[in-house]
């Protein structure tokens, strides 16, 4: 692919030609497990066992790489599964330092196995320089990981990436970025230097709420990369072929969906700032938001189309407004063509920082107006 064709160009083209043996031009799935050798014994067409390497899922890396500008991906069978082979590096006695907020999934993996492995974990504010020093330096030449996930779920707070990665690298940590909520139509960590993308890919980059999945994309090949790989064939968890292909074709258009996400979440959420009925919404692309220049500058390709409100009043009366929405579905998860609306300190449970008046929606490709209509009569 040309260096310089365009994102939707590549959601369509990266990584694809038509079938070699049939022409066809839509990718063939290949579900076979194994493959023939030759008499010689040889594989010389690349492929041994599926759970090694399969072509659907070569196709798929081969985009991702190219989508987020990085030497190699590997696909896995969820998020938290991609996360896991980057966890997979920490040795014991290696400290992990993350955000204190975040996904809960991530955050509750992080505890449970960098622990069990022997490693300590640092959760701070990475809003503040001197809490990410101080953390990095808590096991001085031992920082090996440090996870940013920018915006944040669900309180989509802004991470400045430059200078987290700075602190990071100067402590000699590898720097992991989750661009779940970004995508990278709207933001490209390789650019600030980042180390490692992780994503779920159930969310934008499936878009259609039909494939779990999880990608690990490496800015540099060599022994990163092969590494994860090598996680992926040890440890199994290696998408499915099918999956990989449902996945390669919600791709070609994610710019497009994603693109119009965004521009449905800013209407949205202007209206939801202007409503009597909410108490305060966090959006970046609204100008209140404390992180919005910063995310102007990072999230070059659009603010997202998640946002988070707190309804006026309590638990019941978010929940209330949830209960009343009519288009919209109350369902978790996020980033399909489907706009969802969710409770989100009741699906954390004990202990969560999210308050109970809070609401997360996820925008999808409808016609704003129709949702602004819907939370309008819901908030009434
Ligand atoms: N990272 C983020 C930001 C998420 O929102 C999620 C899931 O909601 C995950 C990772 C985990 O992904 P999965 O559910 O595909 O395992």
């Amino acid at each position: 692919m040309g260096k310089h064709a365009g994102l939707n160009t590549l959601c369509v083209h990266a990584a694809h030609v038509p079938d070699a043996a049939t022409g066809a031009v839509v990718e063939p799935i290949h579900l076979a497990t194994t493959f023939e050798r030759d008499a010689d014994g040889e594989y010389p067409r690349g492929y041994r066992y599926s759970r090694e390497g399969t072509p659907n899922r070569t196709a798929l890396e081969g985009c991702l790489a190219e989508l987020e500008g990085g030497s190699g991906a590997a696909a896995f069978a969820s998020g938290l599964a991609a996360n896991m082979a980057v966890l997979e590096l920490l040795s014991a006695g290696d400290l992990l330092v993350a955000s204190h907020e975040g996904y809960y999934g991530s955050l509750k993996q992080f505890s449970v196995f960098a622990e069990r492995r022997g490693a300590g974990i640092e959760l701070v504010d990475l809003t503040d320089a001197a809490a990410i020093e101080k953390a990095l330096a808590r096991r001085p030449g031992r920082a090996r990981l440090l996870w940013i996930e920018t915006p944040t779920n669900p309180f989509l707070t802004v991470i400045d990436l430059e200078r987290v990665v700075a602190l990071g690298h100067n402590a000699g940590a590898l720097v992991v970025c989750d661009n779940t909520f970004a995508t990278p139509v709207c933001q490209r960590p390789f650019d600030f230097g980042v180390d490692v993308i992780v994503h779920s890919a159930t969310k934008y980059l499936g878009g259609h709420g039909d494939v779990l999945s999880g990608v690990v994309v490496a800015r540099e090949g060599g022994a990163l990369l092969e590494r994860l790989h090598e996680w992926q064939r040890m440890a199994g968890a290696a998408l499915a072929p099918f999956d990989c292909w449902l996945l390669r074709r919600s791709l070609t258009t994610l710019a497009l969906r994603v693109r119009a996400q965004c521009a449905g979440a800013l209407e949205v959420a202007g209206f939801l700032a202007r409503h009597a009925g909410i108490e305060q919404v966090f959006y970046p692309g609204l100008r209140t938001h404390p992180g919005h220049a910063l995310a102007a500058r990072q999230m070059r390709g659009g603010f997202g189309a998640m946002l988070s409100m707190r309804v006026a009043g309590d638990r019941a009366a978010a929940m209330r407004v949830a209960g009343r929405t009519r288009l919209i579905t109350r369902a978790t998860s996020l980033g399909g063509v489907e706009s969802l609306i969710e409770h989100r300190a009741s699906i954390e449970g004990a202990g969560t920082r999210v308050p109970e008046n809070l609401l997360r929606l996820s925008v999808g490709i409808e016609e704003p107006q129709d949702l602004i209509d819907d939370l309008d009569q819901a908030l009434k």
